[in-house]
């Protein structure tokens, strides 16, 4: 919540917050010049890394998990928290281990603390402001640069875009309630089923 001469301003945020949507709503409370200022003001930093991860989804936790126990310096970055779909996805499935349908988020967090265990770095909820393959460099939030040995890119997949495919075949809901989402995304090109 953000706050100007007592009073609180409309524009809330929550969950996993970056830093630029702070410094967005900070930055809107006082002028360009001492934004400008500021921004003047930053100084750059810079990390070496033996294995820097792209994605905290399950592929980067795992990763993750087995270069902390071999004892590489590593870090695992993503723009958002720590869990990729799983994390929120309500009921995860044939995950081995559980006979029953598991909450997305607890395997999520369990995933997740069990990586840092292994003593690596976490970088979530940053903006991935470049990554430059050839150098092996990554700059997050315009301001801090990570130079690792190895880039591991695990930054997942996208929804398919049409309602034809496995997974909305697999979701538990009624042709009423697919209906809606079909309209809106099926292909021309595609059957209407
Ligand atoms: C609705 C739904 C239900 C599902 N249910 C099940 C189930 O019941 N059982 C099951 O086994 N599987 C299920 N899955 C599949 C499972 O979620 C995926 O197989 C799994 O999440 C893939 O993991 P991942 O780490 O490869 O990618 P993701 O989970 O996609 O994670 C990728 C991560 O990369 C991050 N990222 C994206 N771009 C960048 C970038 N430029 N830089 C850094 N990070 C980035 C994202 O923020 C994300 O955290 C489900 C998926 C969905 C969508």
């Amino acid at each position: 919540m953000f706050f100007e001469d007592g009073k609180q301003i409309p524009d809330t945020i929550s969950g996993g917050i970056k830093k630029a949507e702070i410094q967005e709503r900070l930055n809107k409370m006082i002028s360009s010049e001492e934004v400008e200022a500021i921004k003047s003001r930053q100084k750059h930093s810079f990390s070496e890394y033996d294995v820097a991860i792209l994605g905290g989804g399950p592929a980067g936790l795992t990763a993750g998990m087995y270069l902390g126990q071999a004892k590489l310096k590593t870090v695992l970055i993503d723009p958002a928290l720590p869990g990729g779909y799983m994390g929120i996805t309500h009921q995860v499935s044939n995950y081995p281990g559980y006979v029953e349908p598991q909450p997305g988020f607890m395997l999520a967090h369990y995933m997740s603390e069990q990586a840092k265990q292994t003593g690596i770095d976490f970088k979530v909820a940053v903006d991935v402001t470049s990554v430059d393959l050839a150098k092996k460099e990554i700059v997050i939030d315009e301001f801090e640069t990570i130079k690792a040995r190895k880039i591991i890119i695990a930054t997942g997949t996208s929804l398919p875009a049409t309602p034809n495919t496995l997974w909305i075949k697999m979701l538990p809901l009624s042709e009423a309630e697919i209906q809606p989402w079909k309209k809106h995304s099926l292909s021309p090109n595609l059957p209407g089923k």
